[in-house]
């Protein structure tokens, strides 16, 4: 599974699983990269679907679905423990937190302390992305900015020397005369 691409897709792209491209008009899988064309009919258990159906019925059987392959993933890449990719998995499973506590050896006060850490987790990214977005931004602007004020000097430099009918500088170290 090659995931460098999956960082430059947008949190709705990444949770669908898919990406449609719209000048080859195909559904491509993030996950393994295959492709579905918007062409095609395509035939499942003697029906005929459609790519977008097709590409959603991978995801589901090949991937078992986006947020199991999400919680799958390296804890480098999610950035979570294993005890909270288990009770992200207890929660996608809809488990009380009495069940979910005794299959963990853990008490249910514990698993609840878990799953408020997870909500105040998710808030907590929420700023985290925007202020790096922010930061990327304006990053971007002080780039362009000293591209315009180079382009400036120099168009001020090639109008001073016209001006003053003599060389550029550029050109006073090859000693014309
Ligand atoms: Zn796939």
């Amino acid at each position: 599974m090659n995931l460098d691409s999956i960082y430059d897709l947008k949190i709705e792209d990444i949770s669908l699983g898919y990406v449609y491209n719209l000048k080859k008009q195909n559904f491509t899988c993030i996950f393994c990269g295959e492709t579905f064309d918007e062409g095609i009919v395509y035939e499942d258990n003697h029906n005929f679907i459609t790519a977008k159906r097709a590409i959603e019925q991978h995801i589901e059987r090949e991937h078992n679905g986006v947020l199991k392959t999400l919680l799958s993933l390296e804890k480098d890449i999610t950035g979570l423990t294993e005890i909270q990719s288990k009770v992200i998995t207890g929660l996608m499973e809809k488990k009380e937190s009495k069940k979910l506590a005794e299959e963990m050896g853990i008490s249910p006060s514990t698993v609840r302390t878990h799953k408020f850490y997870l909500q105040k987790l998710k808030r907590q990214s929420k700023i985290f992305l925007t202020i790096m977005n922010l930061l990327e931004l304006q990053e971007e602007e002080v780039e362009s900015k000293e591209l315009l004020k180079n382009e400036k000097l120099n168009e001020e430099l090639l109008k001073s020397s016209c001006e003053t009918n003599s060389l550029h500088p550029f050109f006073t170290q090859y000693n014309l005369k």
